[in-house]
């Protein structure tokens, strides 16, 4: 376990398939120059009790820090996203596929959380 509680198996498995940041695509294995390119555990679903491969990601600095307690159908529609390319195309498979989820409400999240967030499918 880190500090984050993820187990040593899902921290191994999620750094050897997240070699870039599964937001903007900066690698971490070149383009760490810049404190805002490394890496960071990211928790796709703001909710540090679900740590699962489908939630466990990891991404830059950068994008966690503009993320921060936002949902993610919310923060990928925000003028920041938009204006540097982070897009739902773009975007890493494992965030399409929670993009999906979340749209389909196949997660349990509460109240407050169905309030009609578009995603375009394309
Ligand atoms: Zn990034």
């Amino acid at each position: 376990m880190n500090r984050w509680n993820i187990p040593v198996w899902l921290a191994q498995h999620v750094i050897e398939s997240d070699r870039r940041c599964v937001y903007c695509n900066v690698s971490f294995e070149t383009d760490t120059a810049t404190r805002g390119n490394r890496p960071s555990w990211e928790h796709i679903i703001n909710d540090a009790r679900i740590i699962t491969a489908e939630n466990i990601a990891r991404c830059c600095i950068s994008r966690n820090a503009s993320k921060g307690s936002r949902d993610l159908a919310v923060w990928i529609e925000s003028r920041y996203c938009v204006s540097r390319g982070i897009t739902v195309a773009a975007v890493a498979p494992i965030i399409k596929k929670a993009l999906s989820r979340a749209l389909h409400g196949q997660i349990d999240r509460g109240v407050g959380f169905d309030q009609g967030v578009a995603i375009q499918d394309d």
